[in-house]
């Protein structure tokens, strides 16, 4: 296979590293080299790292480049699939905050294939602007492999339904406008066909959202609590009772995003590069270090190659299913190997600098080893392999649907 760009992709490979270099984005976020220490600097001046960040986003909007392959009547650039991976490669080579997030990765395209009109000119144009910020209420406490025994109720009142129930581990509930919400409408149907999707406004009077610190000490998700919310007919997404064939679409968006794979090369290169450069004060490489990073280059090479084949489905117009699997089962496998070797690659000196507010002062912190980076990624890739569904999920995933073996 020839996995070179077309003369259109690679003018437009060309673009946006045009202009990330004009914006000085290349290399931003780097390990060690000018780059990092430029922005090292740039957060000990006491820099609004959401305000770098929202300033980022309006210039990558004003260039259409939020959601690159979503039609341009909806805010997109219309771009093909192999666009966008080429846009996300690019971004990530340069370690630039890409844009993402629940609303860009899957709320939208769901939204695409399923909404009225009226929904896609309500709801693309806030994603796209970053004016609305989406998250996904799905799991609960006791259904999230099992997603379809979901109990929050949705009860049909004229023209609202009435939501009561609870989710869990709802990534950034804290700062969202709305929420993609799985709800039971027919209890007595069979459990995959009593469920409907909703695209709750999280400022509805009855919506409690309570956040739980993660073991990296972050509050990246929550609980949240629906005590007679009233959500109007008109944000219903597809048919009453059909919202688990609308959710399945979401997931395979959720599972198919091939950002985590180029990501994982990116991780890769630094932890070379840091070797390269001597690996900071008083800390020996083993040898044997040294292959395992041979290993993890080749794994981050398949890792990105699975997603070729993911984008190859997409540019052919199908959502891929068992192979979004294989590709998220591999890449967040993968993530926490990249991880343990960057721990091992320095020993106990990557127990240093974990929190970095706290440590970022302290004597410890000067010699934490990529200021502490190891040790968060190392403790953030612990959740990879259950977000999204966990490994077990997605391999019965391969198995059964991928492979044609039998259920049980
Ligand atoms: C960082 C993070 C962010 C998340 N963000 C969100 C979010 O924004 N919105 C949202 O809705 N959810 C979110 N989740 C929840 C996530 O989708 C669930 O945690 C996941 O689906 C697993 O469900 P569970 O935690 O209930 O575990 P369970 O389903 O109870 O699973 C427990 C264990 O049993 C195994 N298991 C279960 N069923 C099977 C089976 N049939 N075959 C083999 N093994 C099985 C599982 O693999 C797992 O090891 C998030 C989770 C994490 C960790």
């Amino acid at each position: 296979m020839d996995f070179r760009d077309t003369p259109e992709d690679a003018a437009f490979r060309r673009e946006v590293r045009d202009f990330l270099d004009a914006e000085q984005f290349q290399g931003f976020g780097r390990a060690s080299g000018p780059a990092a220490a430029a922005n090292e600097d740039r957060l000990r001046g006491g820099v609004d790292r959401y305000g770098v960040y929202r300033d980022w986003m309006k210039k990558l909007a004003r260039k259409g480049w939020i959601a690159p392959a979503w039609p341009k009547e909806y805010g997109g650039a219309g771009m093909t699939v192999m666009q966008q991976f080429v846009f996300n490669e690019e971004m990530a080579r340069a370690r630039a905050p890409r844009p993402g997030g629940i609303g860009v990765g899957f709320a939208g395209p769901t939204i695409i294939t399923y909404g009225t009109e009226e929904q896609k000119k309500e709801h693309l144009s806030l994603i796209v602007s970053g004016d609305a910020v989406w998250c996904q209420g799905f799991s609960e406490p006791g259904s999230g492999s099992d997603l379809a025994s979901l109990q929050t109720r949705a009860v049909r009142d004229g023209d609202d339904y009435v939501i009561n129930g609870q989710k869990i581990w709802t990534s950034g509930a804290q700062f969202a406008q709305r929420m993609i919400l799985l709800a039971r409408t027919d209890p007595d149907a069979p459990k995959h066909k009593g469920i409907s999707y909703f695209l709750l406004d999280m400022k509805s009077p009855g919506v409690t959202v309570r956040p739980l610190v993660n073991m990296a000490n972050s509050a990246a998700f929550n609980e949240v609590f629906f005590e007679d919310v009233r959500v109007p007919k008109k944000d219903l997404l597809g048919e009453e009772n059909r919202g688990w064939y609308v959710a399945a679409t979401t997931l395979d968006f959720e599972r198919s995003s091939i950002g985590a794979a180029i990501a994982q090369q990116t991780q890769v290169e630094d932890l070379i590069l840091f070797v390269r450069e001597g690996a900071g004060d008083g800390v020996t490489v083993h040898p044997t270090v040294k292959l395992e990073l041979a290993e993890r280059s080749i794994e981050a090479e398949t890792a990105r190659l699975l997603s070729y084949r993911v984008i190859t489905l997409q540019t052919k117009g199908m959502v891929p299913n068992h192979e979004a699997s294989a590709a998220k089962l591999y890449s967040s496998e993968l993530s926490q190997r990249v991880a343990a070797t960057g721990m091992r690659l320095v020993g106990l000196y990557g127990l240093l600098g974990q929190d970095r507010k706290a440590e970022a002062e302290s004597a410890a912190y000067r010699y934490a080893p990529r200021r502490g980076r190891l040790m968060r990624a190392y403790v953030n890739a612990v959740s990879s392999t259950i977000a999204g569904g966990t490994s077990e999920i997605q391999r019965n995933i391969i198995a059964t649907r991928g492979l044609g073996l039998p259920r049980d």
